[in-house]
């Protein structure tokens, strides 16, 4: 649905963007992560066809967005950061005004805002006065305003920022909903919000994209962790023993649950294994998953650290994108 290719932005002498390119599937919900002045909001920017790039390009849906840039636009809903919005206009108004923008037919526009205020449970605030809304509502109606013309691919710029624990439940809630039938893109510092909505995260260090990987590969190392009720020695024998399975080791234990990391080249095909080895054995088998770093580790390892280590995530990652 996106193609993005070697795209460049540049400030005079600092690039801030620099020779980026990712693809983005259809319905997928894509973070866009990194420190302040990363470069995730003049990429959004350049997404949305308000910021011409210094080189590179960008395809929608097979549309290159410098030679149909109208048509293209038309296909985008966009949250920027801080969304203006009129503040002596109603609800309504405001929505009518943005569906006139996105060439919404007069006839066509009531529906649409309808649907925009349904979806972003705008309903209670419809006739009340921008300029009284609070943050929250301010934030749905940036949102009801982007989706209103029923874009394809919806952009959204921190669009928890300044939300309270509740605000931010329904924005997560409805940005899941809007991917059963748009791709989003979501930028935000909130590592969580993209552990709880994002299928995949594109981390940005110094304008250069350090990280492009499936949220469910990110940190995954080549362990199994599995946790039964036997000791270490009968189950080192047993499982030690499946093919593709290189070491046992017991990590940990808490009553009668012993944690044991099984070390293998694949997790994946060597899971069902223990889980059958364990079943004809009749143990009790409380876990066994891939082990995993949080998203918050590897963010400090790749926003932070060296090139080294983004170099090796970034190859990593093309085997998981
Ligand atoms: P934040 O999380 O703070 O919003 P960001 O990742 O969105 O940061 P950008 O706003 O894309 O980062 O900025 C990337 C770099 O480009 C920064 O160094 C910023 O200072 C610089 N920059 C952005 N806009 C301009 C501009 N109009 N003129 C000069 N430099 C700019």
């Amino acid at each position: 649905m996106i193609e993005v290719r070697d795209l460049s932005r540049s400030y005079g002498a600092l690039k801030a963007v620099d020779a980026v390119s990712f693809d983005i599937g259809r319905r997928e919900i894509v973070g866009l992560l990194g420190h302040n002045g990363a470069g995730k909001t003049t990429i959004m920017k350049m997404l949305t066809g308000f910021l011409e790039p210094s080189g590179g390009s960008i395809r929608i849906d097979g549309q290159d967005i410098a030679a149909r840039r109208r048509e293209v636009q038309r296909r985008i809903g966009y949250l920027p950061e801080n969304c203006p919005l009129y503040p002596d206009v109603t609800v309504l108004e405001h929505l009518d005004y943005q569906g006139a923008l996105h060439g919404i037919a007069p006839r066509q526009r009531p529906a649409a805002i309808r649907r925009a205020v349904e979806r972003t449970g705008l309903g209670p605030k419809a006739t009340a006065t921008v300029a009284t809304l609070s943050r929250g509502y301010r934030q749905r109606l940036g949102v009801a305003s982007a989706l209103l013309h029923e874009p394809d691919v919806l952009i959204l710029d921190e669009p928890t920022n300044g939300l309270d624990p509740s605000q931010i439940q329904h924005m997560r809630a409805l940005i899941r909903e809007q991917a059963g039938h748009a791709t989003v893109i979501v930028s935000t510092h909130i590592l969580q919000e993209v552990e709880a909505i994002c299928g995949r995260v594109l981390i940005m260090r110094a304008g250069q994209l350090a990280l492009d990987s499936a949220i469910g590969a990110i940190g995954a190392t080549p362990r199994l962790r599995v946790t039964l009720d036997r000791q270490p020695g009968e189950v080192r024998e047993a499982l030690g023993a499946l093919p593709g399975i290189s070491a046992v080791d017991h990590i940990g234990e808490e009553g009668v649950r012993r944690d044991f990391a099984l070390t293998t080249e694949d997790p994946d095909a060597a899971a069902p294994r223990v889980a059958v080895a364990v079943a004809e054995r009749g143990w009790a088998l409380y876990a066994l998953a891939r082990e995993r770093h949080d998203l918050e580790a590897v963010f400090g390892q790749i926003a932070e650290g060296g090139a080294a280590g983004a170099a090796a995530s970034t190859q990593e990652v093309a085997t998981h994108g």
